[in-house]
């Protein structure tokens, strides 16, 4: 069985994302991640997960004033195997579509400026350019890794005949940082906890060990931690995750992302509640359905899971109903929909406080978990922190009240109230895409400092 994780495993990985933070597979100039004066029309594209979106953005000229059109698509999950040409003329169409809709004339003579969220690791070698260096969340588009992916999305614009510039290469954390910083400038970081999980955060440049000797502008950069792939020996595994693993389309790879992100948590439920009807009669014959693969949905299979979770019913008649239509088990007696609902309860729990573990991580690399605080008295409580504001986007914490209930419980649990009552976690509502526009509009005009 899963069991609880005693707090001092998560207090040993907090410092062990320290080293983390530092490794970062790239970090970003973010020296002008604020348009504050910029005006037109930007577009943003977001590929990262089960949906893709494209955005116009209209900027205004002053700060907070922007309006936004947003299209939002499910991607057909043969193109998130097939051949990249696929995936891209089906981006590139998307596209096309909005500039059509917004009456913007694709021949207009003036190049439109493009933020493109691409929501996998990425070497960057420019604000506007990086190499795909593996896919992740199920996409497996061989041809793809180790190419150039701006330029990739650029050939394609031109082939479409579409007057664009990919003015700048994000990942979506990046993106939702931007956006998060343009609205509140006490954002310090950003956290994706959706179908993959991942943080950014703002850190000197010169305590960034790879960036030493660079000057910027700015004196600091955005670090794309890409924690997913995270790994410690204090993880919490267990024979569930590793049997998860090694069928999936990635094994040894991302492995903190699949005990924390949507896109694994309800297989790790499928797999419990499969060796108990095992071991055990408590769910009466083993039913076939539940050894097969992602039985409780794919991406999507969250909400199946938080519905079976959240269900309050006296009779459990949500989870009866999931329980018959998605893993065709019928007739469950409600001692066993009980114990369903407490499986789920511990999958969720132990990935909210592996995230929090995480966020509380990068707190302290940038001095914002209490111990740079000022003491203003003699007590603890006597201390003055900074406001920092963390944005978080993303359907496990966003859309599964118990998941985001169990997170802040957990940074309150490690940090304290006293420090906790400082840290505010702000969803930033398309943040991914829009903050990738913003970023464009920063970058449209202007040169490219430093990237590395
Ligand atoms: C990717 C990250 C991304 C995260 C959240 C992970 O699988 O590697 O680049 O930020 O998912 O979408």
């Amino acid at each position: 069985m899963i069991v609880g994780v005693p707090p001092v495993c998560y207090f040993g990985m907090v410092f062990e994302f320290l080293s983390c933070c530092n490794l970062a597979a790239l970090s970003v100039s973010c020296s002008c991640i604020l348009p504050w004066s910029e005006k037109g029309t930007f577009y943003g594209l977001d590929l990262g997960g089960t949906n893709f979106r494209v955005l116009r953005v209209e900027l205004g000229g002053q700060r907070s004033s922007f309006d936004r059109d947003v299209a939002q698509q499910a991607i057909p999950p043969r193109l998130m195997t097939g051949r990249s040409e696929d995936l891209f003329d089906f981006i590139a169409s998307s596209l096309q579509h909005l500039v059509e809709k917004g009456n913007d004339s694709e021949q207009s003579p003036i190049i439109k400026e493009l933020g493109f969220t691409f929501s996998f690791p990425v070497k960057q070698t420019s604000v506007s350019s990086g190499i795909l260096i593996k896919w992740t969340k199920g996409f497996a588009i061989t041809d793809m890794v180790g190419k150039e992916v701006a330029g990739v999305l650029q050939q394609t614009l031109a082939r479409k005949g579409l007057n664009m510039q990919v003015a700048v290469l994000v990942n979506n954390t990046v993106g939702t940082l931007a956006l998060g910083h343009y609205h509140d400038a006490d954002t310090v970081a950003a956290v994706i906890i959706g179908t993959g999980t991942n943080a950014c955060y703002w850190e000197r440049t010169d305590a960034i060990i790879k960036c030493q000797g660079l000057l910027t502008t700015s004196g600091g950069m955005v670090v794309n931690m890409e924690w997913g792939n995270f790994w410690s020996s204090h993880m919490p595994r267990t024979s569930y995750d590793i049997e998860l693993d090694a069928e999936s389309p990635n094994p040894n790879d991302q492995g903190f992302e699949k005990m924390i992100s949507g896109m694994y948590l309800g297989d790790i439920v499928r797999r419990v509640i499969l060796r108990m009807s095992q071991e055990s009669d408590v769910f009466g014959p083993v039913f076939s359905s539940l050894s097969v693969p992602f039985a409780l949905g794919y991406a999507s299979m969250t909400p199946l899971m938080a519905a079976m979770h959240e269900d309050d019913s006296p009779e459990l008649t949500k989870v009866a109903r999931i329980l018959k239509d998605d893993l065709k088990i019928p007739d469950l007696p409600l001692k066993a929909r009980k114990l369903v609902v407490k499986v789920c309860d511990v999958v969720a729990r132990r990935a909210a406080r592996l995230a929090a573990a995480g966020i509380v991580g990068i707190l302290k690399k940038i001095g914002r978990d209490g111990s740079g605080c000022i003491r203003v008295g003699r007590t603890r409580s006597d201390t003055k922190m900074r406001r920092t504001v963390v944005a978080i986007e993303g359907s496990l914490y966003t859309q599964y009240t118990m998941f985001r209930e169990y997170l802040h419980e957990a940074l309150h649990e490690i940090l304290g109230e006293d420090i906790a009552q400082h840290v505010i976690l702000k969803v930033t509502e398309d943040g991914s895409g829009t903050g990738a526009a913003l970023l464009a509009a920063s970058h449209s005009s202007k040169s490219v400092d430093n990237v590395q």
